[in-house]
């Protein structure tokens, strides 16, 4: 049998683009290296607990019903009805600066106003930003593609400010060091503080479930532990996909989401084309259980975007980690209606994956204990003390990411040069997910169904 298009990758790109081409009655096959589903968004079960891989929060929020934004426009797409991923707002995020605090929640004239009243002087400056963020469309501007830090720093002229802002955006999206494409900035800041942030109760795996059951209701073919090693080339296109295990499997079309350097690799006729840096933008999380919830211990932010210094630094450290920064998430403060069962933190800081690839195993344990401890401390400067509440804790590595999604050097935001149309050397091959440059749960979304809808639904 030969399948009009496989799908390499079952996480939030492939997923997409699997639902998109099932529903047109496409006979379409996604391969998952993996047990489970889901990539760098994944779930798993620990001490009797239901706990998420990556999950902070769901960004690009928009209320029941809302129109022309992309989580409608994913909804509609994938034909799923708005209440199926049961989205609990957040309840109020910060930026946190020694000295200096951004409050935000999904309203954005509370952003604003905090902005305002914190940098006085920016008012117009800002207003001018954002109304260029706004106006910025990032399919028909491709010639907008600049450093963020030198645009930014044309309109913005206070630096503690142009830091705060650069902080979240560049922890929730920047495969580049020291900078980002505007085209980037622009979508992050839309999707953070324009539209904001959300989660389902159930956490990641309810999203998962929805989709992968839409999938296979539609006719699609789901397999795990089926890697593909190779993709054999005939004449400029791919013909079929060798799995580890040496099945091989005939497609019209081969639609990746492992990453473009690691598609590449993939080819069995090597492209002329310089193989993409894979990235070394790469995180560790920490995650604390709390014997009573967050706000209990007088902490009731969702997301605390934090930096000790007024100088935000991110790059792949020298160290194994690099606690100056990070991101502090609680699950429990969303709006939900009923409290959920475990009492959750989640610390993110960037990390160095050589440095943990280096360790031996008692090392590498050794080395997960020290910057735990390392990065709630941290932590701990910035929100209401919590050590003393902590009764179990779980980490993950740039190990443990590399491990689940293939992304080489654990690159959470993948290479750093994006393929945006999504094309490759072969013309049936197409790259969608992170490197086709839409990442986060959202954007990941949108890249599995824009490359579908333009490439795949065509013939
Ligand atoms: C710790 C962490 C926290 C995050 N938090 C958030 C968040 O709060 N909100 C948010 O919006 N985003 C978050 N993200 C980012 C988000 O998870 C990703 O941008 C998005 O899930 C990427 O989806 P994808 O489909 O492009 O790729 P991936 O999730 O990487 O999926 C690729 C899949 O392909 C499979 N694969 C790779 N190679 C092969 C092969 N050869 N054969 C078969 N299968 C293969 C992998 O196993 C994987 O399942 C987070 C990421 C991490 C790591």
């Amino acid at each position: 049998m030969t399948y009009d298009a496989i799908i390499i990758g079952a996480g939030m790109s492939g997923l997409a683009a699997g639902i998109r081409l099932a529903h047109f009655e496409r006979k379409v096959c996604i391969l998952e290296r993996h047990s489970v589903i889901g990539g760098l968004n994944s779930f798993y079960r620990r001490g009797g607990r239901n706990l998420d891989v990556g999950l902070h929060a769901l960004t690009n929020y928009a209320p029941t019903g809302a129109k022309n934004r992309p989580l409608s426009r994913i909804m509609r797409q994938l034909r799923l009805a708005w209440e199926e991923f049961s989205l609990a707002p957040q309840v109020g995020s910060a930026i946190r600066f020694p000295g200096a605090e951004l409050n935000f929640t999904n309203d954005y004239k509370l952003f604003e106003s905090e902005v305002h009243r914190r940098f006085p002087r920016e008012k117009d400056n800002f207003a001018r930003l954002v109304g260029e963020l706004c106006d910025y469309d990032h399919i028909d501007q491709p010639s907008v593609r600049h450093s963020a830090k030198e645009h930014v720093a044309e309109r913005v002229k206070d630096p503690l400010l142009r830091e705060m802002l650069f902080c979240p955006l560049m922890f929730y999206g920047s495969a580049h060091e020291h900078d980002m494409d505007f085209g980037q900035f622009s979508i992050l800041f839309r999707s953070i503080f324009l539209e904001g942030l959300a989660r389902p109760f159930a956490g990641v795996r309810l999203i998962l479930k929805r989709l992968v059951d839409k999938f296979k209701n539609l006719g699609g073919e789901l397999r795990l532990r089926a890697g593909v090693s190779r993709i054999a080339v005939k004449d400029g296109a791919a013909t079929k996909v060798v799995l580890d295990d040496g099945v091989e499997l005939e497609a019209k079309n081969v639609l990746s989401s492992a990453g473009w350097p690691e598609t590449l690799r993939m080819c069995a006729e090597p492209s002329s084309e310089r193989a993409a840096d894979p990235g070394r933008l790469t995180f560790v999380e920490s995650i604390a259980i709390l014997d009573s919830p967050p706000e209990k211990l007088g902490h009731d932010k969702t997301i605390v975007f934090f930096n000790d210094s007024e100088k935000f630094h991110y790059a792949a450290p020298e160290e194994a980690a690099d606690v100056r920064s990070g991101v502090i998430c609680s699950p429990n403060n969303f709006d939900y209606d009923e409290p959920m069962p475990e009492n959750v933190l989640r610390i993110s800081t960037l990390a160095n994956y050589a440095r943990w690839a280096e360790l031996d195993e008692v090392e590498y344990r050794l080395a997960k204990l020290r910057w735990f401890d390392r990065a709630a401390a941290a932590a701990a400067r910035f929100m209401p003390e919590f050590r003393h509440a902590v009764i179990d804790t779980d980490m993950f590595t740039p190990l443990t990411i590399h491990r689940y999604t293939g992304h080489e050097g654990g690159a959470v935001y993948g290479s750093t040069q994006k393929r945006y149309d999504g094309t490759t050397h072969l013309k049936n091959l197409f790259i969608c997910g992170n490197d086709q440059g839409l990442v986060g749960i959202v954007g990941a979304i949108l890249s599995g169904i824009g490359i579908v809808n333009k490439y795949l639904l065509k013939e």
